[in-house]
C-alpha cells in the first residue's frame, strides 16, 4: 500500500481507480489555488510515495525537499511549466502529465471563442441585457464570416493540428501554420501550409490561434512588433499558455486598434488580468476552462492515476516527461 497526496478535489475516476489498487489517497481540504507555503506544510504531513499534482502548484526544489519520499509527481495538465524540471531530476523525481485526453475539448473550446469573437457574442448578449435592443438593424453589431478566411496557427501539435481540421472541415478556412517541427499529416489532411517563421503567418491570417506550449523560446512570442504586423480586423485566440502573448502589448494593440479582437482562456499573470483589458468590448475573458468537460477531466482524473500506478508496478508511466 502506498500513499497518495493530491493537491486538489479532482473528478473521482482516477481517486477511485487509485484506491481500488488498494493505495491511500489523500486530498487536501482547502477547495483553492495553495501558496507554496500551505502546499509544502500539506507535503511535510506524511511520507507520501506520489504527489498528483495541479498546473496551479509551483513545484519546485523546496516542494521535493518536503516530501522527499515521493518519487513521482503526476501533473493533472498536458502543459507542465509550473514544474522546475531540473529541480526534479537532480532529485530523481519522475515528472507525468496528462496529454491528448483534452485536445478534443480545448480544441473545441479554441473554436467556441473564435465563434464568439468573430460574431461579437458576448457584447452582442450585454448589449441585449442592457436593454439596448430596439428592434432589427442593418448593421446592428456586425460581424466576419470564416468561410475563406485564413487561420493561421502557432503550434500544430495535438491540440493545434485539431483545431485546424475543425476550422478546414467544419468553417472551410484555410490553414497557414508555424511548428519547430512540419506536420506534414496535417498538411494532407487540411491543405494546411507551412510558413518557415512565425513573422510570415501574421499579416497574412484573418484569425491567430496560439497552441505552443510556455518554454523560454515561446515567451512573449507575440509583442507588439507582431500586433503591428497582423491585419488591423484579425482577432487572436490564446488557449494556450497567458505568457506566450505579452499582456500588456496585446492591451494596447486592442485599444490602438492594431488589431479587431481577442479572446483568452489564460493569462500571463494568473489569476490576476492586466487591468483595462476588462473594459473592452473587443475582447473575451474566460477563467481558464478550455479543458472543462466532464469528459476530458474524467478522463485527466485517470490518466493522472495511471501514470502513477504504473510508475509503482516499476514500469515507464505511459506519459513520462523525465
Ligand atoms: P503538443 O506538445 O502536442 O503541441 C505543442 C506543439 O508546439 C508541438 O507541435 C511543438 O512542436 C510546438 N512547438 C514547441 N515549441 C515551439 C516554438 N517555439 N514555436 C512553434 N511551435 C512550437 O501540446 P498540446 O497538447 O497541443 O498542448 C499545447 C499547449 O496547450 C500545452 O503546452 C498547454 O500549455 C496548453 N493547454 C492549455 C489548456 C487550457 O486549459 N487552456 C489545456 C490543455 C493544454
Amino acid at each position: 500500500m502506498k500513499k497518495i497526496f493530491i493537491t486538489r478535489k479532482i473528478p473521482d475516476a482516477g481517486i477511485m481507480a487509485l484506491r481500488q489498487a488498494g493505495h491511500e489517497v489523500s486530498v487536501i481540504q482547502k477547495d483553492g489555488v495553495l501558496t507554496k507555503e500551505e502546499l509544502i506544510t500539506a507535503l511535510q504531513q506524511d511520507t507520501y510515495d506520489a504527489v498528483l499534482c495541479l498546473l496551479t502548484d509551483t513545484i519546485d526544489g523546496e516542494v521535493f525537499d518536503a516530501v522527499p519520499t515521493a518519487k513521482i509527481f503526476a501533473n493533472y495538465a498536458v502543459g507542465f511549466d509550473n514544474i522546475v524540471l531540473a529541480d526534479a531530476q537532480s532529485r530523481g523525481v519522475t515528472i507525468t502529465n496528462t496529454p491528448g485526453v483534452l485536445a478534443q475539448s480545448v480544441a473545441e473550446f479554441t473554436l467556441s471563442l473564435m465563434c464568439a469573437s468573430l460574431k461579437r457574442i458576448p457584447e452582442a448578449d450585454r448589449f441585449t441585457r442592457a436593454g439596448k435592443y430596439t428592434g432589427w438593424s442593418p448593421e446592428l453589431l456586425l460581424g466576419t464570416e470564416f468561410y475563406g478566411k485564413t487561420l493561421g496557427i502557432l503550434g500544430t501539435g495535438r491540440i493545434g493540428s485539431l483545431v485546424a481540421a475543425m476550422a478546414v472541415h467544419g468553417f472551410g478556412m484555410r490553414v497557414l501554420y508555424y511548428d519547430v517541427a512540419r506536420n506534414e499529416s496535417l498538411e494532407q489532411d487540411t491543405g494546411a501550409v507551412y510558413v518557415a517563421t512565425p513573422d510570415e503567418l501574421y499579416p497574412l491570417a484573418d484569425v491567430v490561434s496560439v497552441h505552443v506550449p510556455l518554454l523560454p523560446s515561446t515567451r512573449h512570442l507575440i509583442g507588439t512588433p507582431q500586433f503591428q504586423a497582423m491585419k488591423k480586423t484579425a482577432h487572436l485566440i490564446n488557449t494556450s499558455r497567458g505568457a506566450v502573448l505579452d499582456e500588456q502589448a496585446l492591451l494596447v494593440a486592442l485599444q490602438n486598434g492594431d488589431i479587431a479582437g481577442a479572446a483568452l482562456d489564460v493569462y500571463e499573470h494568473e489569476p490576476h488580468i492586466t487591468a483595462g483589458l476588462e473594459k473592452l468590448e473587443n475582447v473575451i475573458l474566460a477563467p481558464h476552462i478550455a479543458s472543462a468537460t466532464h469528459e476530458a477531466r474524467d478522463a485527466m482524473s485517470k490518466l493522472a492515476a495511471e501514470n502513477i500506478l504504473t510508475f509503482f508496478e516499476g514500469e515507464t508511466p505511459p506519459n513520462k516527461i523525465q
